[in-house]
């Protein structure tokens, strides 16, 4: 199957390129995955499912995808966490990694075609770390092994940072271990009771960046295509990388270096360690898997994406939306072919023009809620059939609409209705309502109109107006 062109975004060059494939027709994609050590937040969810986005985009483009994402299952958090809960690390690792492939399931995020774990990678890891002390890129220091940065001449390619201006910058206090304030850690020695593996260095466990080059090691042989990760992980983790793979080989560590943006929560980047969070869990129990899908689309995958209640609300009515436009469209594939409608032709070759060019989803799903208004002004079965086109690539690039619209029409609704704790009876009470304020708007009786929101509005429901139709909520 020949390969449609996609320009992607390198952090490395700073610039949009053409995507060369190392063996023609297949990308190798290594993603950064998580450490499990607590459930997964919704920030980090944007991550996988932009990892997602990327695997999907370019098997759809007509590459074999070969994606690897790790699970960092031996780790300081992880540590602590034991400690806290009186268990044994390996308890809460495989606790954790459960409930984050539960998640992954839950979001149908693609499996990926390798999960390696840290714990599992030692060999490799200890080999790599040998011939960077070989090569005098890496020294033992009281049974703690330390990469020179120094002595990486690229150091700070990735994150378009100075060494010189990171050692005056940092104010990380000295280190005795440590010949200079900026090297890191690529073995650690262990302390008594803590997890460890013996090495030639003394029993102790890898840092978390050697993992990762000894896995793309292990996995693509060093050849990596593109190197995948939350923007946060440029510096120092990516750039670490970068200094233990390409150090110790001499070869480029990745052609192509995707970052993702941010969740932010009031400006702020949503981690656990600013205790802004929310899990993906209660995310899906509250909003469903297609709501959380669909309002990570409508942001291109690399800005900062800004988490409030009123982007969720607005993206779990979309979904319904989605699935009524999916309705009738399927209503409408029997009637007879007619000419496309001018504003809908090449719906599809549009959005997969947006889609080759760096990923940009938010840029195709405007189009399909672009071209689902024209559909619903118009209302006639042409546009819904020609609407319905887009519906292969909703289900294939977005993971959205699978469900069959009436099923997912009363289950979204079901959901709702528990998550606000109404009834049904109540609920069409207020569905009524509305319906008696619009007729009341087409017949120009606005005060009328808006008396009866303002009724709702003293009963607690506020009522959203947008260019999609009117929704409501249960005030908080
Ligand atoms: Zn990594």
């Amino acid at each position: 199957m020949p390969q449609e062109m996609i320009k992607v975004y390198d952090t490395l060059s700073a610039k949009k390129e053409v995507l060369m494939p190392r063996v023609p027709g297949q990308i190798k994609i290594y993603g950064c995955g998580p450490t499990v050590y607590g459930y997964t937040h919704v920030g980090n969810g944007r991550t996988f499912l932009t990892q997602d986005l990327v695997v999907r985009i370019l098997r759809l483009a007509g590459y074999q995808v070969l994606y690897a994402r790790n699970y960092t299952d031996i780790d300081d958090k992880i540590i602590l966490k034991a400690e806290a809960e009186k268990k044994t690390s390996e308890a809460v690792a495989s606790f954790y990694t459960k409930a984050f492939d539960q998640n992954m399931a839950d979001l149908e995020i693609v499996k990926p075609d390798y999960s390696p774990r840290a714990t599992e990678t030692i060999p490799s890891i200890i080999q790599m770390i040998e011939g960077l002390i070989k090569k005098n890129l890496a020294y033992v220091s009281n049974g703690d092994v330390y990469y020179r940065v120094d002595k990486f001449a690229r150091y700070g390619c990735l994150s378009h940072r100075k060494l010189k201006d990171m050692m005056t910058g940092t104010r990380i206090e000295a280190d005795e271990q440590k010949e200079n304030v900026v090297d890191f850690a690529l073995w650690k020695n262990a302390k008594p009771g803590e997890p460890s593996w013996k090495s030639p260095w003394g029993s102790g466990r890898p840092g978390w960046h050697i993992e990762c080059s000894a896995m793309i090691h292990d996995i693509f042989d060093d050849a990596l295509d593109i190197h995948m990760g939350g923007l946060d992980l440029i510096f120092p983790h990516h750039e670490n990388e970068i200094a233990q793979s390409e150090g110790l080989t001499e070869k480029k560590l990745a052609t192509y270096w995707v970052h993702g943006g941010m969740l932010e929560v009031g400006k702020e980047k949503m981690s656990k360690s600013l205790g802004n969070l929310m899990t993906i869990s209660d995310f899906i129990k509250d909003y469903g898997a297609e709501t959380m899908r669909l309002l990570f689309a409508q942001n291109h995958y690399r800005s900062p994406l800004e988490f409030s209640s009123e982007a969720i609300l607005r993206s779990e009515a979309l979904v319904d939306r989605l699935y009524l436009c999916k309705k009738k469209a399927l209503e409408s594939s029997a009637s007879a072919p007619t000419k496309l409608p001018a504003e809908l032709e090449a719906l599809n070759s549009r959005i997969k023009e947006s889609l080759f060019d760096d990923f940009n989803g938010a840029k195709a799903m405007g189009l399909i809620l672009a071209a689902a208004r024209v559909c619903f002004r118009e209302n006639k079965p042409e546009f819904w059939k020609a609407w319905g086109d887009c519906l292969s690539l909703l289900d294939e690039v977005f993971g959205l609409t699978k469900r069959d619209p009436d099923q997912a029409l009363s289950e979204n609704r079901n959901r709702r209705l528990a998550r606000m704790k109404i009834s049904a009876e109540e609920s069409q009470r207020i569905d009524s309502k509305l319906l008696e304020r619009l007729s009341l708007r087409e017949q120009k009786k606005f005060a009328e109109a808006d008396q009866v929101r303002k009724d709702l509005e003293t009963q607690g429901i506020v009522v959203m107006d947008g260019p999609d139709g009117t929704t409501w909520t249960v005030a908080v």
